[in-house]
């Protein structure tokens, strides 16, 4: 199975990624996390990403574009896939098309986690709090801040793609804003209808025999087809109305 999984930050896709990589034994492509360890790694794009990620803007498109294309040819992406937060952009989208059909593969299912920007603002606000109660360590991008930029960013550059994706009919949406187990549920279901919709391979059935070009046989004239069912009889075989008068039954009450 190859899935999208769209919706703003802070929507549940992590979670619910996580979840499906469990259940269906795929893997889980982020692009946030392929860019955090290039940042982690300290090659020059990986540096450049982490400045624009701090700020909460997008990465150059073919930075991602490359990242993905590389990641998705590993072996253990073989037996499917969640992207989870790539594509962002409809460049991005376009080229995710792109480099599938190259590869002969196609996408199952874009589910989209409906959420309210205002609710998740408080949401991400809260648990912001939380964590640093607890000391533990923040992105440099969870900050209030930042990441109503990020939604911002959401909704200009990445929003676009629900329409994108309705039109490939492949887009099912989710209602994000109910509790954890439900939007669970939510989706299995949709990807049971996704999968269910997919087209089937097509059996194959054996080709109808063409004549061969220059050997078309004109069609029988009455007369002919007469010919040849007479023929067919042979000699012998009397016609079936001819059969039926020298029945034994007839034979005996012509007799009587
Ligand atoms: P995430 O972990 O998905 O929330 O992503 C964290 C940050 O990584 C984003 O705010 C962007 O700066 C960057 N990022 C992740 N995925 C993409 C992408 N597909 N295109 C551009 N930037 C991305």
């Amino acid at each position: 199975m190859r899935l999208v999984l769209l919706g703003p930050p802070g929507a549940g896709k992590g979670t619910q990624a996580q979840r499906l990589v469990a259940k269906h034994g795929l893997v889980q492509l982020s692009t946030g996390e392929m860019l955090r360890a290039a940042g982690e790694a300290g090659t020059a794009v990986g540096l450049l990403a982490k400045e624009m990620m701090a700020r909460g803007e997008l990465v150059p498109d073919d930075v991602v574009v490359a990242i993905v294309s590389e990641r998705i040819d590993k072996p253990d992406a073989r037996n499917g896939f969640i992207l989870d937060g790539f594509p962002r952009t409809v460049p991005q989208a376009h080229a995710l098309d792109r480099m599938l059909k190259e590869k002969g593969l196609t996408l199952d299912a874009v589910i989209e986690l409906k959420v309210d920007e205002g609710v998740l603002l408080k949401r991400i606000k809260k648990r912001i709090a939380e964590m640093m109660a607890r000391r533990e360590a923040l992105r440099e991008d969870d900050d209030p801040e930042v990441l109503r930029r990020r939604l911002v960013t959401y909704r200009d550059q990445t929003a676009p793609l629900v329409a994108y994706y309705q039109l490939q009919s492949v887009l099912r949406s989710v209602d994000g804003m109910v509790a954890i187990p439900e939007v669970s549920s939510a989706i299995d279901q949709a990807l049971r209808q996704a999968v269910n919709k997919k087209p089937r391979a097509k059996m194959s059935r054996p080709a109808a025999r063409k004549p061969k070009t220059g050997a078309v046989k004109p069609a029988k004239s009455m007369k002919a087809k007469a010919k040849t069912a007479k023929r067919g009889r042979g000699a012998g075989t009397p016609r079936p109305s001819a059969r039926r008068k020298s029945s034994p039954r007839r034979r005996l009450t012509k007799r009587r």
